[in-house]
C-alpha cells in the first residue's frame, strides 16, 4: 500500500491511498483541478473519496467530485453539515464497508465537527494496514498490526504558550480540536508498531509547530527502523 500527501494544513488537505488495484482518495479540501494536478490521476481514477469532516480544508470539493461518480463516504453528522441530502455514501463508527480491494473501518475522532471520523484502511492484496486520523485531540485506539500511520501532528504547547497575542478563543479552539505533539508521542509510545514502516504527520500549523522537533521528538519514541516524514502544506 502506498500513502502519498497532496496538501496538508488548515489551507487544503487530500492524500491518496492505494494498493495494485484499487486507489482512493482521503478528503477534498482542494478544488478538482488542483487534485487532479497535483495527484497526476483523473478523477475517475479514484474508486472513492472518504471525507473525515465537515470543515472547507477537508471537503471542499465534495459536492463537485460527487457529481462526477466518484463514491464518497462520511458520517451521517457529516453530511447533515455539509447540507447534504443525498448522493454521498453514509459510514459509522466501527461499521467496516469496502472500496474495491481496500477494507475500511471508521472510527470516532475529537474535534469540533458534528461527527468526524478517522479511517483504518486494509488491503486484501498485500495486506498492509494504514490508519488516517487528523484534526482530532486525541486518539483511542490501538490499531493493531499497522503498517503506515498517517496522523496529526498540529502544534507545540510550549509554542502556544508563548504566543501571547493570541485570542484566547483562539487558543481554545487549537487546544480542544487539534493534537499536540507531546499527546501524539505519548499515544505512539503506547502503539505496537512492530509491523510499521512509515509514519506521516499531517497538519503541522504555520505559527505553532517547528517541523525538526516535531520529527526529533517523534523519533524518539519509535523504533528506529520507522520513516519518519512531514507532509508539506502542497506537494512539491
Ligand atoms: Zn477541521
Amino acid at each position: 500500500m502506498i500513502f502519498r500527501s497532496l496538501a496538508s494544513s488548515s489551507f487544503g488537505n487530500a492524500y491518496v491511498v492505494e494498493d495494485a488495484e484499487t486507489r482512493i482518495l482521503l478528503e477534498c479540501g482542494l478544488t478538482v483541478k488542483k487534485l487532479q494536478r497535483l495527484s497526476d490521476f483523473s478523477l475517475a481514477s479514484f474508486g472513492a473519496c472518504l471525507v473525515s469532516h465537515e470543515h472547507k480544508d477537508h471537503a471542499k470539493s465534495v459536492g463537485e467530485i460527487a457529481a462526477r461518480g466518484v463514491a464518497v463516504y462520511m458520517s451521517p453528522g457529516t453530511a447533515d453539515a455539509l447540507g447534504l441530502g443525498g448522493g454521498v455514501e453514509l459510514v459509522e463508527h466501527l461499521e467496516q464497508f469496502s472500496v474495491g480491494t481496500l477494507d475500511i473501518v471508521p472510527f470516532t475522532t475529537f474535534h469540533d465537527a458534528a461527527e468526524p471520523l478517522g479511517f483504518l484502511v486494509k488491503s486484501r492484496i498485500d495486506g498492509d494496514v494504514l490508519a488516517f486520523a487528523t484534526d482530532t485531540v486525541n486518539l483511542r485506539y490501538k490499531f493493531p498490526g499497522l503498517s503506515i500511520l498517517a496522523v496529526e501532528a498540529n502544534y507545540d504547547a510550549q509554542i502556544l504558550e508563548r504566543s501571547e497575542r493570541l485570542p484566547e478563543k483562539v487558543r481554545r479552539r487549537i487546544t480542544n480540536s487539534h493534537m499536540e505533539i507531546g499527546t501524539l508521542c505519548e499515544y505512539l509510545s503506547q502503539l505496537d508498531l512492530s509491523r510499521c514502516r512509515e509514519i506521516y504527520l499531517l497538519h503541522l500549523s504555520d505559527a505553532m509547530s517547528r517541523e525538526n522537533e516535531f520529527v526529533r521528538r517523534v523519533r524518539a519514541v519509535v523504533p528506529k527502523n520507522i520513516t519518519i516524514t512531514v507532509c508539506d502544506k502542497e506537494k512539491k
